[in-house]
């Protein structure tokens, strides 16, 4: 076994992006859900009931 543990907790520097990441394993998943209009890249925030993209609005209800 030669697997290196490389968990240095290191500070993004002004990308607020990685906290949308969770990494499990040596997977990494987004936690939110991108825009379908803006693509790849632009994140929906979440609500308790919807996700809205920021950008362009678009809001996508979300089924219990
Ligand atoms: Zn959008």
């Amino acid at each position: 076994m030669t697997k290196k543990k490389t968990r240095e907790k290191k500070k993004s520097q002004g990308s607020k992006r990685w906290e949308i990441y969770e990494i499990s394993g040596d997977r990494i998943r987004k936690k939110n859900k991108t825009c379908p209009k803006c693509g790849d890249g632009i994140f929906m925030a979440r609500h308790h009931d919807r996700d809205t993209c920021g950008k362009c609005s678009y809001t996508e209800f979300r089924k219990k």
